[in-house]
């Protein structure tokens, strides 16, 4: 059933394609329309998710940020509202088998750009980890430091990679770390109204390096703050994750008061908060742009005008909105869809 709907939709939507370049296409949907799309994005999450994962539907949701934005700027909160909100797809009118948003906004604070940045610094970041392990002795570890709260944002950052700076030109740790790669995560504390600013490294330790030694050479650094972690990492796919993961949740972002809030939203573009080093150094990254949406990306080489691989009739490019290009995850993964059709 579901088959056919899907097959009428795309036809439709493709007598509504737009002439000319997707990017260039102007896309302002309603809040009726973002409401609705949420609303039926919790539905499809409700039915499709397993019981564990159900939890993440009680954390803030796209909408409900794009409303606290445009109280504190519409600006911000009207890129917010459009990235994501209508997708690509490359379909012979019944296999759906690419994906992309039209337009990404790109912002740290973004929890579908968030998304899609954790999931590709993972693959490239498992990639590089692979690739040295070949050739490089050593243990993976998880490496965890942190400095006492800090009232800002932009503060609180910098004193930390100043103290990293410091910390990795230390001879200890040149002489035990071979290389190392992670991410700077911050939760929101509303009690003290402060940030807690950590750093997530996945190093490539060679000599034994515990504990409480990493612990006072980082109090050397820093002066006040000794509280590390280390451990081994026996799963990198799980380390992986772990380090580059979201960068704010969107818990905390909805607990912060309005300054607070705007910090956040208005840190510095090109503000780093991804480290590389040693022999992890120069981990690359693909623009978003050029990355397909994650749920059907086994297709990369396929373009209009080629040939459906399932039904061999002529791939094209459909526009569809958030709530059809849900509908479209809907139906599964490819093999479900071809099982479908051919039956
Ligand atoms: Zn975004
Ligand atoms: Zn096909």
């Amino acid at each position: 059933m579901n088959q056919v709907t899907l097959s009428t939709d795309l036809r439709k939507s493709r007598q509504l394609k737009p002439s000319g370049n997707a990017e260039t296409v102007a896309f302002t949907p309603s809040l009726d329309t973002v409401q609705q799309v949420d609303n039926a994005e919790r539905e499809f999450r409700r039915a499709s998710q397993s019981k564990s994962e159900r939890w993440t539907l009680r954390t803030p949701t796209k909408r409900d940020i794009v409303a606290r934005l445009e109280r504190v700027s519409a600006k911000d909160a009207l890129r917010l509202k459009q990235c994501c909100s209508a997708f690509r797809v490359l379909t012979c009118g019944i296999h759906p088998l690419r994906s992309y948003p039209t337009f990404r906004c790109k912002k740290l604070f973004c929890p579908d750009c968030a998304a899609e940045r954790a999931n590709r610094l993972g693959n490239q970041t498992e990639a590089k980890i692979a690739e040295v392990m070949k050739t490089t002795k050593g243990r993976l570890c998880l490496l965890t430091l942190t400095t006492k709260n800090a009232p800002t944002l932009d503060g609180g950052l910098s004193n930390l990679k100043k103290a990293f700076t410091q910390f990795k030109r230390k001879k200890v740790f040149k002489e035990r770390i071979k290389g190392y790669f992670g991410g700077f995560e911050y939760t929101f504390n509303p009690k003290t109204n402060d940030f807690h600013i950590h750093l997530h490294l996945i190093v490539l330790r060679g000599k034994f390096w515990n504990q409480s030694d990493i612990s006072d050479a980082w109090r050397d650094v820093t002066g006040d703050s000794f509280i590390v972690d280390i451990r081994e990492i026996k799963d990198a796919h799980k380390g992986v994750k772990e380090v580059c993961k979201y960068v704010v949740k969107s818990n905390d972002l909805m607990k912060m008061p309005d300054e607070k809030f705007l910090e956040v939203v208005k840190m510095k573009k090109g503000t780093r908060m991804f480290i590389t080093g040693g022999c992890f150094y120069n981990v690359k990254l693909d623009d978003a742009d050029e990355t397909d949406d994650n749920i059907f990306s086994q297709f990369t080489d396929l373009t209009e005008g080629d040939a459906c691989p399932f039904c061999k009739q002529e791939l094209f490019d459909v526009f569809v909105d958030r709530k059809t290009h849900i509908g479209l995850h809907e139906l599964g993964s490819m093999p479900n869809v071809v099982k479908n059709n051919s039956s």
